[in-house]
Protein backbone atom coordinates (compact mmCIF):
# COMPACT_ATOMS: atom_id res chain seq x y z
CA UNK A 1 0.00 0.00 0.00
CA UNK A 2 2.88 2.47 0.29
CA UNK A 3 3.77 1.79 -3.44
CA UNK A 4 2.90 5.00 -4.67
CA UNK A 5 5.13 7.14 -2.44
CA UNK A 6 7.68 8.74 -4.42
CA UNK A 7 10.88 9.85 -3.33
CA UNK A 8 11.49 12.67 -1.92
CA UNK A 9 13.84 15.13 -3.26
CA UNK A 10 17.23 15.60 -1.33
CA UNK A 11 17.77 18.81 1.18
CA UNK A 12 19.79 21.41 -0.35
CA UNK A 13 21.44 22.38 2.45
CA UNK A 14 22.26 18.60 4.22
CA UNK A 15 22.46 16.98 0.89
CA UNK A 16 25.94 18.65 0.19
CA UNK A 17 27.24 17.31 3.34
CA UNK A 18 26.10 13.65 2.35
CA UNK A 19 28.00 14.59 -1.28
CA UNK A 20 31.20 15.61 0.51
CA UNK A 21 30.94 12.15 2.02
CA UNK A 22 30.66 10.27 -1.11
CA UNK A 23 33.77 11.86 -2.36
CA UNK A 24 37.35 10.41 -2.30
CA UNK A 25 39.00 13.82 -3.45
CA UNK A 26 41.71 14.40 -0.94
CA UNK A 27 41.53 17.93 -1.72
CA UNK A 28 37.78 17.89 -0.48
CA UNK A 29 36.37 21.02 1.35
CA UNK A 30 32.91 20.85 2.62
CA UNK A 31 31.67 24.74 3.21
CA UNK A 32 28.01 23.82 2.61
CA UNK A 33 26.45 23.26 6.19
CA UNK A 34 26.92 25.87 8.78
CA UNK A 35 28.29 24.40 11.69
CA UNK A 36 31.59 25.55 13.11
CA UNK A 37 34.76 24.13 12.96
CA UNK A 38 38.37 24.59 14.50
CA UNK A 39 41.79 25.44 12.48
CA UNK A 40 42.01 21.48 11.86
CA UNK A 41 38.44 21.52 10.37
CA UNK A 42 37.33 19.38 13.34
CA UNK A 43 33.55 19.53 15.26
CA UNK A 44 33.92 21.91 18.42
CA UNK A 45 32.48 21.24 21.72
CA UNK A 46 32.97 24.35 23.57
CA UNK A 47 34.82 23.83 27.22
CA UNK A 48 32.10 25.52 29.13
CA UNK A 49 29.88 23.11 27.71
CA UNK A 50 31.97 20.36 28.79
CA UNK A 51 31.84 22.33 32.47
CA UNK A 52 28.49 22.49 32.23
CA UNK A 53 27.87 19.16 31.73
CA UNK A 54 30.53 17.94 34.38
CA UNK A 55 28.57 19.57 36.70
CA UNK A 56 25.69 18.12 35.75
CA UNK A 57 26.54 14.51 36.51
CA UNK A 58 28.65 15.53 39.37
CA UNK A 59 24.71 17.10 40.86
CA UNK A 60 22.80 13.58 39.41
CA UNK A 61 20.15 15.20 37.98
CA UNK A 62 17.76 13.32 36.92
CA UNK A 63 15.73 12.99 33.51
CA UNK A 64 12.02 13.60 34.63
CA UNK A 65 10.16 15.07 32.02
CA UNK A 66 10.10 19.18 31.57
CA UNK A 67 6.98 20.71 31.84
CA UNK A 68 5.34 21.60 28.36
CA UNK A 69 7.37 24.94 28.27
CA UNK A 70 10.26 23.73 29.28
CA UNK A 71 12.51 24.36 31.55
CA UNK A 72 11.75 28.01 33.67
CA UNK A 73 15.20 28.82 34.37
CA UNK A 74 16.43 28.16 31.07
CA UNK A 75 13.10 30.68 29.99
CA UNK A 76 13.43 33.30 31.92
CA UNK A 77 17.73 33.16 30.68
CA UNK A 78 17.10 32.94 27.18
CA UNK A 79 14.52 35.96 27.16
CA UNK A 80 16.97 37.93 29.33
CA UNK A 81 19.86 37.32 26.82
CA UNK A 82 17.57 38.45 23.79
CA UNK A 83 16.17 41.42 24.85
CA UNK A 84 18.50 42.16 28.57
CA UNK A 85 17.28 41.41 31.91
CA UNK A 86 16.87 45.70 32.55
CA UNK A 87 14.02 45.60 28.98
CA UNK A 88 10.87 47.00 30.24
CA UNK A 89 9.21 43.76 28.27
CA UNK A 90 11.28 41.47 30.56
CA UNK A 91 10.21 43.45 33.77
CA UNK A 92 6.56 43.89 32.91
CA UNK A 93 6.36 39.93 32.44
CA UNK A 94 5.40 40.96 28.51
CA UNK A 95 7.61 38.09 26.84
CA UNK A 96 5.51 34.60 26.65
CA UNK A 97 8.46 32.65 26.30
CA UNK A 98 8.55 28.47 25.44
CA UNK A 99 11.39 26.46 25.17
CA UNK A 100 11.41 25.20 21.44
CA UNK A 101 13.16 22.32 19.37
CA UNK A 102 16.15 24.69 18.62
CA UNK A 103 15.02 27.60 16.05
CA UNK A 104 13.32 24.98 13.59
CA UNK A 105 11.09 23.95 15.77
CA UNK A 106 10.90 27.65 17.82
CA UNK A 107 9.69 28.65 14.23
CA UNK A 108 7.97 25.96 13.39
CA UNK A 109 5.73 26.22 16.98
CA UNK A 110 5.44 29.68 15.74
CA UNK A 111 4.19 29.11 12.28
CA UNK A 112 1.26 26.56 13.90
CA UNK A 113 0.72 29.30 15.95
CA UNK A 114 0.00 31.89 13.46
CA UNK A 115 -1.90 29.47 11.59
CA UNK A 116 -4.15 29.03 13.91
CA UNK A 117 -4.87 32.10 15.31
CA UNK A 118 -4.30 34.54 11.93
CA UNK A 119 -5.48 32.37 9.47
CA UNK A 120 -4.91 33.59 6.18
CA UNK A 121 -2.31 36.21 7.57
CA UNK A 122 0.71 36.07 4.85
CA UNK A 123 4.27 35.35 6.11
CA UNK A 124 6.63 37.67 4.33
CA UNK A 125 10.35 36.09 3.82
CA UNK A 126 13.67 37.49 2.63
CA UNK A 127 14.60 36.47 -1.21
CA UNK A 128 16.68 34.87 -0.75
CA UNK A 129 16.40 33.41 3.11
CA UNK A 130 17.85 30.00 4.70
CA UNK A 131 16.15 27.55 2.84
CA UNK A 132 13.96 25.64 5.62
CA UNK A 133 11.64 28.67 5.98
CA UNK A 134 9.22 28.17 3.45
CA UNK A 135 8.95 24.69 4.36
CA UNK A 136 8.34 25.79 7.63
CA UNK A 137 5.57 27.71 6.21
CA UNK A 138 4.08 25.43 4.11
CA UNK A 139 4.01 22.91 6.87
CA UNK A 140 2.05 24.62 9.12
CA UNK A 141 0.03 26.35 6.11
CA UNK A 142 0.25 29.70 6.37
CA UNK A 143 0.94 31.15 2.87
CA UNK A 144 4.16 33.02 2.44
CA UNK A 145 5.42 35.59 -0.72
CA UNK A 146 9.03 37.27 -0.47
CA UNK A 147 10.14 40.52 -0.52
CA UNK A 148 13.30 41.86 -2.02
CA UNK A 149 16.45 41.78 -0.30
CA UNK A 150 19.81 40.41 -2.16
CA UNK A 151 21.14 42.74 -5.14
CA UNK A 152 23.01 40.54 -7.39
CA UNK A 153 24.50 43.78 -9.08
CA UNK A 154 26.10 44.98 -5.75
CA UNK A 155 26.44 41.53 -3.81
CA UNK A 156 24.57 43.76 -1.18
CA UNK A 157 20.85 44.48 0.75
CA UNK A 158 18.22 46.10 -1.88
CA UNK A 159 16.97 48.21 0.66
CA UNK A 160 14.57 50.45 -1.85
CA UNK A 161 13.45 46.77 -3.31
CA UNK A 162 12.81 45.57 0.61
CA UNK A 163 11.07 48.25 2.07
CA UNK A 164 8.58 48.84 -1.00
CA UNK A 165 7.11 44.90 -0.75
CA UNK A 166 6.58 44.89 2.79
CA UNK A 167 4.36 48.43 2.09
CA UNK A 168 2.69 46.39 -0.70
CA UNK A 169 1.67 43.38 1.69
CA UNK A 170 -1.16 43.02 2.82
CA UNK A 171 -1.92 44.77 6.34
CA UNK A 172 -1.06 42.48 9.37
CA UNK A 173 1.24 40.42 7.38
CA UNK A 174 3.87 38.50 9.45
CA UNK A 175 7.34 39.92 8.32
CA UNK A 176 10.40 37.00 8.93
CA UNK A 177 13.66 39.13 9.87
CA UNK A 178 16.74 37.40 10.52
CA UNK A 179 18.32 39.42 13.70
CA UNK A 180 21.83 38.76 12.63
CA UNK A 181 24.03 37.73 9.91
CA UNK A 182 21.70 37.22 7.56
CA UNK A 183 21.74 33.41 5.93
CA UNK A 184 22.78 33.06 3.27
CA UNK A 185 23.60 36.36 2.59
CA UNK A 186 25.41 37.75 5.34
CA UNK A 187 24.12 41.33 4.53
CA UNK A 188 22.45 42.97 7.60
CA UNK A 189 20.47 46.04 7.17
CA UNK A 190 22.20 49.05 9.04
CA UNK A 191 20.99 50.42 12.42
CA UNK A 192 19.34 53.51 10.40
CA UNK A 193 18.30 51.28 7.72
CA UNK A 194 16.55 49.10 10.89
CA UNK A 195 14.59 51.93 12.21
CA UNK A 196 13.25 52.40 8.48
CA UNK A 197 12.29 49.20 8.50
CA UNK A 198 10.57 49.20 11.71
CA UNK A 199 8.50 52.77 10.22
CA UNK A 200 7.02 50.21 7.24
CA UNK A 201 6.13 47.52 9.54
CA UNK A 202 4.53 50.43 12.14
CA UNK A 203 2.89 51.89 9.37
CA UNK A 204 1.48 48.88 7.67
CA UNK A 205 0.60 46.92 11.33
CA UNK A 206 2.84 44.16 10.46
CA UNK A 207 3.93 41.85 13.06
CA UNK A 208 8.03 41.52 13.20
CA UNK A 209 8.93 37.93 13.25
CA UNK A 210 12.70 37.53 14.31
CA UNK A 211 14.49 34.54 13.75
CA UNK A 212 17.68 34.72 15.51
CA UNK A 213 20.50 31.92 15.14
CA UNK A 214 23.51 33.55 15.69
CA UNK A 215 23.78 35.92 18.89
CA UNK A 216 26.85 36.28 19.67
CA UNK A 217 28.00 34.00 17.46
CA UNK A 218 28.02 37.16 14.35
CA UNK A 219 29.78 39.67 16.40
CA UNK A 220 31.01 38.08 19.49
CA UNK A 221 28.87 40.16 21.57
CA UNK A 222 25.70 38.77 22.89
CA UNK A 223 23.81 42.33 23.44
CA UNK A 224 25.34 44.01 19.51
CA UNK A 225 23.50 40.75 17.89
CA UNK A 226 20.48 41.44 19.53
CA UNK A 227 20.29 45.22 18.70
CA UNK A 228 17.58 45.09 15.93
CA UNK A 229 15.11 42.85 18.22
CA UNK A 230 15.47 45.64 20.73
CA UNK A 231 14.85 48.48 18.63
CA UNK A 232 11.54 46.95 17.74
CA UNK A 233 10.76 46.16 21.25
CA UNK A 234 11.65 49.30 22.52
CA UNK A 235 9.13 50.93 20.30
CA UNK A 236 6.09 48.98 22.15
CA UNK A 237 5.12 46.76 18.81
CA UNK A 238 4.21 42.73 19.78
CA UNK A 239 6.89 40.50 17.98
CA UNK A 240 7.57 36.81 17.88
CA UNK A 241 11.44 36.06 18.42
CA UNK A 242 12.83 32.14 17.42
CA UNK A 243 15.70 31.59 19.01
CA UNK A 244 18.84 29.20 18.76
CA UNK A 245 21.87 27.68 20.55
CA UNK A 246 22.88 25.63 17.67
CA UNK A 247 25.67 27.78 16.89
CA UNK A 248 26.31 30.19 19.76
CA UNK A 249 27.00 27.19 22.52
CA UNK A 250 27.48 24.66 19.94
CA UNK A 251 24.79 22.47 20.94
CA UNK A 252 23.61 21.72 17.45
CA UNK A 253 22.22 18.39 18.12
CA UNK A 254 20.92 19.22 21.94
CA UNK A 255 17.94 21.20 19.93
CA UNK A 256 17.69 24.06 22.43
CA UNK A 257 16.33 27.29 21.31
CA UNK A 258 13.05 29.13 22.18
CA UNK A 259 9.94 31.02 21.14
CA UNK A 260 9.55 34.12 22.53
CA UNK A 261 6.39 36.56 21.83
CA UNK A 262 6.31 39.87 23.09
CA UNK A 263 3.17 41.57 23.74
CA UNK A 264 1.77 44.45 24.86
CA UNK A 265 0.35 43.22 28.70
CA UNK A 266 1.49 40.34 31.22
CA UNK A 267 -2.11 39.31 30.46
CA UNK A 268 -2.00 38.67 26.87
CA UNK A 269 1.26 37.51 27.99
CA UNK A 270 -0.06 34.04 29.61
CA UNK A 271 -2.81 33.63 27.36
CA UNK A 272 -0.53 33.75 24.60
CA UNK A 273 1.83 30.99 26.24
CA UNK A 274 -1.11 28.65 27.18
CA UNK A 275 -1.99 28.19 23.28
CA UNK A 276 1.70 27.73 22.52
CA UNK A 277 1.65 25.42 24.98
CA UNK A 278 -1.66 23.69 23.78
CA UNK A 279 -0.05 23.75 20.15
CA UNK A 280 3.03 21.50 21.57
CA UNK A 281 1.67 19.18 23.85
CA UNK A 282 0.13 16.67 20.98
CA UNK A 283 3.06 17.45 18.35
CA UNK A 284 6.31 16.85 20.84
CA UNK A 285 4.47 16.59 24.63
CA UNK A 286 7.47 18.18 26.19
CA UNK A 287 10.70 19.63 25.14
CA UNK A 288 14.33 17.90 25.83
CA UNK A 289 15.68 18.57 29.03
CA UNK A 290 19.84 18.10 28.55
CA UNK A 291 20.27 21.78 26.76
CA UNK A 292 18.05 23.72 28.57
CA UNK A 293 20.11 22.82 31.64
CA UNK A 294 23.29 23.46 30.15
CA UNK A 295 22.17 27.03 28.96
CA UNK A 296 20.78 27.40 32.50
CA UNK A 297 23.68 26.72 34.12
CA UNK A 298 26.32 28.43 31.89
CA UNK A 299 23.80 32.01 32.04
CA UNK A 300 22.85 31.74 35.61
CA UNK A 301 27.27 30.98 36.97
CA UNK A 302 29.32 33.96 36.32
CA UNK A 303 32.52 32.74 36.06
CA UNK A 304 30.82 30.40 33.14
CA UNK A 305 28.78 33.25 31.40
CA UNK A 306 32.47 34.79 31.29
CA UNK A 307 33.81 31.62 29.82
CA UNK A 308 30.95 31.33 27.51
CA UNK A 309 31.59 35.28 25.72
CA UNK A 310 35.41 34.43 25.87
CA UNK A 311 34.43 31.13 23.63
CA UNK A 312 32.02 33.33 21.51
CA UNK A 313 33.89 35.95 21.07
CA UNK A 314 36.94 33.48 20.15
CA UNK A 315 34.59 31.37 17.58
CA UNK A 316 33.43 34.94 16.35
CA UNK A 317 36.86 35.96 15.49
CA UNK A 318 38.40 32.86 13.84
CA UNK A 319 35.63 33.69 11.06
CA UNK A 320 36.44 36.99 10.60
CA UNK A 321 40.19 35.99 10.04
CA UNK A 322 39.15 33.65 7.57
CA UNK A 323 37.09 36.03 6.20
CA UNK A 324 39.62 38.95 5.75
CA UNK A 325 42.17 35.87 4.39
CA UNK A 326 39.99 34.82 1.90
CA UNK A 327 39.44 38.10 0.53
CA UNK A 328 43.07 39.30 0.78
CA UNK A 329 43.71 36.21 -1.33
CA UNK A 330 40.96 36.53 -3.88
CA UNK A 331 42.54 40.72 -4.83
CA UNK A 332 45.92 38.86 -4.84
CA UNK A 333 45.25 36.55 -7.24
CA UNK A 334 42.59 37.98 -9.52
CA UNK A 335 43.85 40.49 -12.17
CA UNK A 336 40.17 41.18 -13.40
CA UNK A 337 39.70 44.16 -10.94
CA UNK A 338 36.73 42.72 -10.03
CA UNK A 339 35.58 44.82 -6.57
CA UNK A 340 35.60 41.80 -3.72
CA UNK A 341 35.06 44.07 -0.61
CA UNK A 342 31.28 42.99 -0.43
CA UNK A 343 32.95 39.68 1.60
CA UNK A 344 34.23 42.09 4.34
CA UNK A 345 30.75 43.78 4.37
CA UNK A 346 29.17 40.38 5.08
CA UNK A 347 28.50 39.33 8.61
CA UNK A 348 28.48 35.99 10.38
CA UNK A 349 29.57 32.65 9.60
CA UNK A 350 27.99 32.41 5.91
CA UNK A 351 29.51 34.47 2.88
CA UNK A 352 27.89 35.13 0.10
CA UNK A 353 30.33 34.70 -3.23
CA UNK A 354 27.76 35.88 -6.03
CA UNK A 355 28.56 32.52 -7.70
CA UNK A 356 25.67 31.33 -9.82
CA UNK A 357 24.60 27.77 -9.85
CA UNK A 358 26.90 26.83 -13.18
CA UNK A 359 29.32 28.61 -11.35
CA UNK A 360 28.53 26.45 -8.17
CA UNK A 361 29.16 23.14 -10.14
CA UNK A 362 32.34 23.91 -11.38
CA UNK A 363 33.35 25.02 -7.83
CA UNK A 364 32.18 21.11 -6.55
CA UNK A 365 33.14 19.29 -10.04
CA UNK A 366 36.15 20.61 -10.74
CA UNK A 367 37.84 21.76 -7.09
CA UNK A 368 35.74 19.42 -4.43
CA UNK A 369 34.47 22.49 -3.27
CA UNK A 370 30.76 21.47 -1.54
CA UNK A 371 28.66 23.75 -1.48
CA UNK A 372 24.70 25.05 -1.92
CA UNK A 373 24.12 26.21 -5.05
CA UNK A 374 22.97 29.88 -4.46
CA UNK A 375 26.66 30.31 -3.82
CA UNK A 376 26.69 30.58 -0.31
CA UNK A 377 29.75 29.40 1.42
CA UNK A 378 30.04 28.26 5.07
CA UNK A 379 33.23 30.20 6.17
CA UNK A 380 32.98 28.08 9.16
CA UNK A 381 34.14 25.17 7.55
CA UNK A 382 37.31 26.85 6.00
CA UNK A 383 40.56 27.48 7.85
CA UNK A 384 43.33 29.97 6.72
CA UNK A 385 45.22 27.10 5.59
CA UNK A 386 42.73 26.49 2.81
CA UNK A 387 42.18 30.07 1.84
CA UNK A 388 44.30 29.90 -1.10
CA UNK A 389 42.95 27.13 -2.82
CA UNK A 390 39.50 28.49 -2.21
CA UNK A 391 40.49 31.68 -3.88
CA UNK A 392 41.70 30.00 -6.76
CA UNK A 393 38.43 27.89 -7.20
CA UNK A 394 36.49 30.93 -6.84
CA UNK A 395 38.66 32.94 -9.36
CA UNK A 396 38.42 29.87 -12.18
CA UNK A 397 35.13 29.47 -11.59
CA UNK A 398 33.62 33.35 -12.16
CA UNK A 399 35.59 33.37 -15.07
CA UNK A 400 34.91 30.59 -17.00
N1 LIG B 1 17.38 30.03 11.24
C1 LIG B 1 18.46 30.29 10.52
C2 LIG B 1 18.54 31.56 9.76
C3 LIG B 1 19.50 29.37 10.50
O1 LIG B 1 20.59 29.65 9.78
C4 LIG B 1 19.40 28.18 11.24
C5 LIG B 1 20.49 27.17 11.24
N2 LIG B 1 21.11 26.93 10.06
C6 LIG B 1 18.24 27.98 11.98
C7 LIG B 1 17.26 28.92 11.95
C8 LIG B 1 17.92 26.79 12.81
O2 LIG B 1 18.87 25.97 13.26
P1 LIG B 1 18.54 25.02 14.49
O3 LIG B 1 17.24 24.39 14.23
O4 LIG B 1 19.67 24.09 14.54
O5 LIG B 1 18.50 25.92 15.68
Amino acid sequence: RFDGVTMAPPDPILGVSEAFKASTNEKKLNLGVGAYRTEELQPYVLTVVKKAENLMLQRGENKEYLPIEGLAAFNQATAELLFGADNPVIKEQRVATVQGLSGTGSLRLAAAFIERYFPGAKALISSPTWGNHKNIFNDAGVPWSEYRYYDPKTVGLDFEGMIADIKAAPEGSFVLLHGCAHNPTGIDPTPDQWEKIADVIQEKNHIPFFDVAYQGFASGSLDADAASVRLFAARGMELLVAQSYSKNLGLYAERIGAINVVLTSSDTAVRVKSQLKRLARPMYSNPPIHGAKIVANIVGDPTLFSEWKAEMEMMAGRIKNVRQKLFDSLCAKDKSGKDWSFILKQIGMFSFTGLNKTQTENMTNKWHVFMTKDGRISLAGLNLAKCEYLSDAIIDSYHN
